[in-house]
């Protein structure tokens, strides 16, 4: 579809210049757009001449991020949202009516896992959660009625590895739509519409932003669900601002790097923890110990920049840890180019009951680092404060 390569593209993808000849891309801050006159406005309107119109159903800037992030992808359309949230509900809006059922693994992300099974079953939507990484369980909770298979590798905070094409084959088989939230690895280290998804869709809040400034979300694929997408949107209006697709366009510029060093960072990490003391376990697709390895070094380009540790002594052990750390943020996000540290069970997962969060393998020693991009050294010299503390 595309004559360049991914670095090439993540620079020049969906450059459209102005009459100034700007090298940089422009921030078109504009809610509105003028027309020459009574009749191109009615052209413009009735969608008779293509063009902007108004900035919930288009505007330049937003053009271009969608356009960069669809050629990193490799998807045919792309239409971007204020939040990764919003893009999987209007992604659902778009693709789900009353009466129809949803596959997805546990282990979604919170909110994710919200939508699907309190929202959306309000409306008469169900979704059956299936254990993430066996096939078979998905295969079985098929109906008459499922439309949509939703998944997310991998799983936060448990690193768990979710076999795309695998799932893929069992969702078409069952005639329904397969997405996946790319969030994690992003383009540059997972393509999940080349191993068989519809669409995927992102927070891009995260790592396409890539430095914790702004919220944003983007569902990519097929251009006839990317089409159904914006359909919703136009009229309902979780429209992303210009201003954050600008910011969300530029972070994509330095997306593969980052990406990179992070993961590398990461595996270092990984290694070096599963030497400590006080260590039980550690969760990294790229190590040789997790167990979907193989799995994950067939469908992701590296291991992610997640890493997620278990310290013996239960929470308060992993608060002294969190707490005995000095650089690195204690703060939920993740993506970020600052390195982050957080107790899931007492934060993320704080919200469900003890006994689910068990059944999820969310253990009160468990910590999980969102790896950015400071030196490795620092970054063990940290953790080793926080082990010894
Ligand atoms: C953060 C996140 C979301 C939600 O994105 P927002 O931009 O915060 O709305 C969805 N999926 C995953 C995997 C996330 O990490």
């Amino acid at each position: 579809m595309n004559p360049y390569e991914f670095d090439t593209l993540a620079v020049r993808a969906g450059t459209a210049r102005s009459q100034f000849n700007e090298h940089s891309e422009a921030l078109y801050l504009t809610s509105s757009f003028v027309f020459g006159s009574a009749a191109q406005a009615a052209a413009r309107f009735s969608g008779e001449e293509p063009g902007n119109v108004y900035a919930r159903f288009s505007n330049p800037t937003v053009t271009a991020m969608q356009e960069r992030l669809a050629a990193l992808e490799g998807a045919e359309a792309c239409v971007a949202t204020a939040s990764g949230m919003s893009a999987i509900l209007s992604l659902a809006m778009a693709t789900l009516k009353a009466g129809d059922h949803v596959v997805a693994p546990t282990g979604l992300f919170g909110a994710t896992q919200q939508l699907f099974g309190t929202i959306l079953s309000k409306f008469g939507i169900e979704t059956s959660f299936v254990a993430a990484t066996e096939l078979d369980a998905y295969r079985a909770a098929v109906t008459p009625r499922t439309r949509l298979f939703f998944v997310e590798t991998p799983s936060n905070p448990l690193t768990e590895v979710i076999d795309i094409a695998g799932v893929a084959e069992i969702a078409h088989a069952a005639g329904a739509l397969f997405a996946v939230d790319n969030c994690f690895c992003t383009p540059a280290l997972q393509r999940p519409l080349e191993l068989g998804a519809d669409v995927v869709v992102h927070s891009a809040t995260k790592y396409l932003d890539g430095q914790g400034r702004v919220l944003g979300g983007a569902v990519a694929g097929a251009k006839v669900v990317v089409d159904e997408v914006l359909k919703f949107l136009r009229t309902a209006g979780p429209s992303i601002s210009p201003f954050n697709a600008w910011v969300i366009l530029k972070g994509l510029e330095t997306l593969r790097i980052r990406m990179d060093a992070q993961s590398a960072t990461s595996l270092d990490l990984a290694r070096w923890l599963e030497q400590q003391p006080g260590v039980v376990r550690v969760f990294y697709p790229g190590l040789p110990s997790h167990p979907q390895h193989a799995l994950a070094m067939r469908q992701q380009k590296s291991g992610g920049a997640i890493v997620s540790f278990e310290v013996a002594g239960g929470r308060e052990r992993a608060w002294q840890v969190v707490d005995g750390t000095r650089m690195i943020s204690i703060t939920a996000n993740l993506g970020d180019t600052k390195t982050t540290i957080t107790h899931p069970a007492s934060t993320t997962h704080g919200r469900i009951s003890a006994e689910a969060r068990a059944a999820a393998g969310i253990g009160e020693g468990l910590l999980r680092v969102a790896v950015g991009l400071e030196s490795i050294e620092d970054l063990r010299a940290d953790l080793a404060r926080g082990l010894r503390a």
